[in-house]
């Protein structure tokens, strides 16, 4: 028999370390916060640039309020946000995400430098953090309203971490699909993503539309096929809009894009279910292009079934998916009669 381990208490760096690499598992779920905090501060543009995607270089410039130079030295602490104040917020408002751990998360794992500046500010301040504080003085320098974020080194202090994400291809699509994703939800904002030093991949503009998003993100194969549809169910709080390709439409793989109270997230269910009422009208084999936005009552949303609140679950989840199924359904049923019309015209 061996000797028994002796038990110690791991240091607070080291648990916020593991904690934050549970949340951030590769620069893309990084990056969707970073998003989330640009639009939550009411940018209508967000320039998104990478290097070795976003492994080296994560940086996120919005044109929004910016953050107040008094709020710099502990904006990258745990559990400090402008969002919510009393505990009866929290109920309605954590589902979303985490609350004030974005940031801190991030600063435990990667090099994080915040230069911001508000629409009142005579100039702006640039920071930077390691594990949530400040590493030198906050300095004042010039910028333009709003704010950019860089992450640079992601995983440096997390080598398990970084050596399962060698490729940089791979992580650049994964980020090529969030942007796109906001960039769809969110049509109002501009947003551009390019590889640093390189020409720009990705641009919608300011006030654009879904469906125009669609076109420039996915082209014209699929933009022109899109429906649009819409649910409003009140008895289960759930209401629904989206886009959804006809049945002149097919792909091998197709593309599900799914927002829930703005999130956007993946849902095997849903995934399975609208698939399933496509399999009527289209080829062995092959799949539609849907871009769904959910509204739930927040209350009936459960996001803690993964640490990175990717894959969520909520309440009355079989009636939910009853309603969007017969809404796509009746969708293609009228758009292929009237198809079926126009051939024998
Ligand atoms: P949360 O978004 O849950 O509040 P974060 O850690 O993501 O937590 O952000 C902490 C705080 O930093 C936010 O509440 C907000 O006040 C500020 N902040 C972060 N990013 C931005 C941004 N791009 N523009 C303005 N304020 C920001
Ligand atoms: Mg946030």
């Amino acid at each position: 028999m061996g000797e028994p381990g002796i038990i110690k208490k791991l240091s607070e760096e080291v648990v916020n370390r593991i904690a934050a690499g549970e949340i951030v598992q590769r620069p893309s779920n990084a990056l969707k916060e970073l998003i989330e905090n640009s639009l939550d501060a009411k940018s209508s543009s967000i320039v998104i640039t990478v290097k070795a995607g976003g492994l080296k270089f994560l940086q996120i410039q919005d044109n929004g309020a910016g953050i107040r130079s008094e709020d710099l030295d502990i904006v990258c602490e745990r559990f400090t946000t402008s969002k919510l104040t009393k505990y009866e917020d929290l109920k309605e408002i954590c589902t979303y995400g985490f609350r004030g751990e974005a940031l801190a998360s991030i600063s435990h794992i990667a090099h994080l430098t915040i230069l911001t500046k508000t629409a009142s500010a005579k100039c702006a301040y640039k920071a930077s953090y390691e594990n949530g504080k400040l590493k030198s003085p906050i300095k004042p320098c010039a910028g333009n309203n709003g704010t950019q974020i860089t992450v640079e080194d992601l995983f440096y202090n997390v080598i398990a971490r970084k050596k399962a994400l060698r490729s940089p291809t791979e992580e650049y699509s994964h980020i090529m699909e969030v942007v796109g994703g906001y960039a769809i939800h969110n049509s109002h904002v501009g947003f551009t993503l390019k590889k640093f030093g390189e020409n720009t991949d990705l641009k919608t503009p300011f006030k654009s539309t879904v469906i125009e998003n669609v076109r420039i993100i996915h082209g014209n194969a699929i933009a022109r096929e899109l429906m649009e549809i819409e649910l409003e169910e009140p008895t289960l709080k759930l209401s629904l809009r989206g886009c959804i390709t006809n049945v002149n439409y097919s792909h091998k793989k197709g593309t599900m894009l799914l927002f829930i109270n703005h999130r956007l997230v993946d849902s095997q269910s849903i995934r399975k279910a609208v698939d399933s009422v496509y399999s009527t009208y289209l080829p062995k084999n092959s799949h539609s292009f849907v871009y769904l936005s959910l509204e739930l009552d927040p209350r009936n949303v459960d996001v803690n079934v993964h640490p990175t609140k990717h894959e969520v679950q909520f309440l009355y989840e079989e009636q939910i998916i009853e309603k969007i199924k017969s809404c796509i359904e009746s969708k293609l049923l009228s758009c292929n009669s009237t198809r079926v019309m126009y051939t024998q015209a």
